[in-house]
């Protein structure tokens, strides 16, 4: 096994062992099961019910409901009666937090329970406690003695068991000995899953969820690793970014880490969770799926034959490729976003405000988006009219050698091409390359313009695993010390919206989590560019442009906004970590969701969380800034941080009171337009 995946340069899946949910098998090649969770009351059984009736129709192979107490853990019974009387057999699973006795009760019920090794038996009070190794092992001791008669439930009822790690709830033992570090989330999964192998229990499922997709990323891989060096053999993992919103960037949080995992051939089941009914999840688990189900062939190829790779960068914690700058591209640039406008026939000074760039008549002058793009690629268009000061027009060798002023244009070649060209910018050359049709065995043609000052390299493939395939070119110029920042340039086929979303994040995100590329351009194809509507996925995205309905170009590129966003490598935008809801949340996340991003969604770099519940919503909101949490019925907690600034506030000036907060804190912002 390479470091953490069966290989690097091609898609396969780890093997992992089977683990039996009622009727339903994971892990061991089996299909990624998807799956979600039920956000109504447990007590409410009809809900509950029907709730689960809608999410098994739209395709749910495991429904997750939650049990925060005996009574609620008792009901699970009656629920599942009622669902088998309706004739759905879908296996159930509790979903606990805190509370053994729940948990217990639960696993003698259901065909699966969930635990929280932050919360199960432990303790989480954000205390620091600083542990001798004596101490340490009597804790352990502790846990081994309260979790071991679960355990043995689970093993005499054939019940399976998720242990689920979050990175926002770690105990305050492993935080006092690892931080709220991956090591520290795979440590406390392992400290479980010892236990239950001591009792030769193996019916298990892990999770390492974050709502940052880096965090989790990292983790899982970890504990693959971890798991092969200590067992020499892996459980089956059960994938999902936490609290990843709503909208757009949900699905693209989630695509982006959930689909990073599965491109490394991890994950036997996911979760999407998103602040939307949960019904709605599962379209998007589907999509993301699909991809290595042989629908597409996407997966089903391997690219080609060739020596693994050993990778020249650490898949377990982030560094961005060493690289100079080329103009404002590499070295210590946020990652650019170059729009392709190519398909336009004509393109006019509003065909810009799409990409950002709204022309104001009046004072003649341009207003400036957060998310606008750095560059547009026209092809042979040279444009008939003055543009804004921070934009750039890359054109083919052709049209840049007969323009008289090329102050604002920049010329793309392919690789071959550039080598034989004699004419060339001074300043920057766009140069590209396709991965896959390469000679890769040779690719001595790369050292004459390695290092090349002039350079920037934009990495595509036609292989049918395109992020293998780029990721070996990197690997490719790591070791050859070539040092050129590079475009990541993203076509995709799809159809729906959804779709176009999942295909970029998973393949820009993939790479962009493992500091891989310093820009993305991302496209359609012709077909798809032809075919797009935003609204084929029974959901408008949305659109800046008002009155009209969205177009490609807009779509795209608030897209790759998103994806750079998402992974954390360039920041235009507030950042919404809320929970997905369940039956513990005190008030209409959806609309609260949706009230607050309304008022604040110009606070760029802001992270802004709203959770649904006091139990689990400090813990679970990790790194926000600032958190809005439901703390009893009617009534709100303000948070800074993990610290509590305003206790029970009325819901109906709750939001006021976040805006006063910010205010107070100087971190509120008129909303206002940059002219340039
Ligand atoms: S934070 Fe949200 S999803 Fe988590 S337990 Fe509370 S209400 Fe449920």
């Amino acid at each position: 096994m390479q470091l953490y995946c069966e290989s690097l340069t091609e898609y396969r899946r780890l093997p992992t062992r089977e683990v039996k949910v009622g009727n339903l098998t994971l892990g061991n090649f089996h299909p990624i099961r998807v799956q979600t969770m039920t956000t109504t009351d447990t007590m409410d059984t009809l809900a509950t019910v029907e709730q689960s009736i809608r999410c098994i129709e739209a395709g749910s192979e495991l429904i997750r409901i939650t049990a925060p107490s005996k009574r609620e853990a008792e009901n699970l019974l009656t629920i599942k009666n009622e669902l088998r009387k309706r004739g759905y057999n879908t296996p159930i699973v509790a979903d606990i937090h805190f509370t053994p006795n729940a948990a217990e009760i639960a696993a003698r019920v259901v065909e699966k329970v969930r635990i929280n090794p932050g919360n199960y038996i432990d303790k989480k009070k954000f205390e620091i406690i600083e542990y001798s190794d004596a101490e340490y092992q009597e804790e352990i001791d502790r846990i081994r003695e309260r979790f071991t008669p679960l355990v043995k439930i689970c093993k005499e009822y054939g019940t399976a068991m998720r242990i689920g790690t979050n990175h926002g709830s770690l105990s305050d033992r492993i935080m006092s000995r690892y931080g709220d570090t991956p090591i520290g989330m795979v440590e406390s999964a392992m400290e479980f899953l010892r236990i239950a192998r001591a009792e030769q229990y193996h019916n298990i499922v892990l999770s390492m969820k974050s709502s940052n997709p880096q965090v989790m990323v990292q983790a899982y891989r970890l504990l693959v690793k971890t798991m092969f060096d200590e067992f020499g053999e892996c459980y089956p993992l059960h994938l999902g970014v936490t609290e990843a919103g709503d909208g757009e960037d949900g699905r693209i949080k989630s695509a982006i880490g959930i689909g990073t995992l599965l491109e490394d051939g991890l994950g036997d089941t996911i979760r999407v969770s998103l602040t939307e009914d949960p019904e709605l999840e599962i379209p998007v688990c589907k999509d993301i799926v699909k991809r290595y189900k042989g629908e597409n062939p996407i997966a089903e190829i391997t690219a080609q034959q060739e020596p693994g790779i050993q990778l020249p960068y650490s898949a377990f914690d982030y560094n961005r490729r060493n690289t100079f700058s080329v103009g404002n591209i590499g070295e210590h640039h946020v990652p650019v976003v170059v729009a392709d406008l190519s398909k336009l026939d004509t393109i006019t000074k509003e065909d810009l405000q799409s990409i950002g760039y709204t022309y104001d008549e009046v004072s003649d002058k341009w207003n400036i988006a957060d998310i606008a793009a750095d560059y547009i690629f026209t092809g042979h268009t040279i444009l008939s009219f003055s543009l804004p000061g921070t934009l750039k027009v890359i054109v083919y060798p052709a049209a840049w050698l007969a323009l008289e002023d090329k102050k604002k244009y920049v010329p793309i070649f392919d690789d071959m091409g550039f080598v034989k060209s004699e004419f060339k910018s001074n300043d920057v050359n766009f140069v590209m390359i396709d991965c896959f049709s390469d000679d890769t065995s040779n690719k001595g043609y790369l050292d004459s313009f390695a290092n090349d000052p002039s350079v920037v390299l934009c990495l595509s493939s036609t292989a049918k695993n395109p992020v293998q395939s780029v990721r070996r070119m990197f690997c490719e110029l790591m070791n050859r010390n070539i040092k050129n920042p590079v475009v990541l340039i993203v076509d995709s086929n799809w159809q729906t919206a959804d779709e176009h979303l999942i295909h970029y994040a998973t393949e820009a995100g993939a790479l962009l989590l493992d500091g891989l590329g310093d820009g993305i351009c991302l496209g359609m194809t012709l077909e798809a560019y032809s075919n797009f509507d935003n609204n084929l996925s029974g959901r408008r995205y949305s659109s800046s442009i008002e009155g009209s309905r969205m177009r490609v170009e807009q779509f795209i590129n608030n897209t790759a906004f998103s994806i750079l966003q998402a992974t954390r490598t360039r920041i235009s935008k507030t950042e919404y970590i809320s929970c997905p809801s369940c039956g513990r949340t005190l008030f209409d996340l959806q609309e609260t969701t949706a009230r607050i991003r309304g008022v604040t969604n110009h606070l760029k770099g802001l992270k802004i969380a709203i959770m649904g519940c006091i139990v689990n919503g400090p813990g679970e909101m990790a790194d926000a800034d600032f958190g809005y949490v439901g703390s009893g019925p009617g009534r709100i907690t303000l948070y800074k941080g993990k610290e509590i600034v305003k206790r029970n506030v009325p819901s109906e000036i709750a939001v006021e009171e976040l805006i006063n907060l910010l205010k107070e804190n100087n971190v509120w912002i008129e909303q206002q337009v940059l002219i340039n």
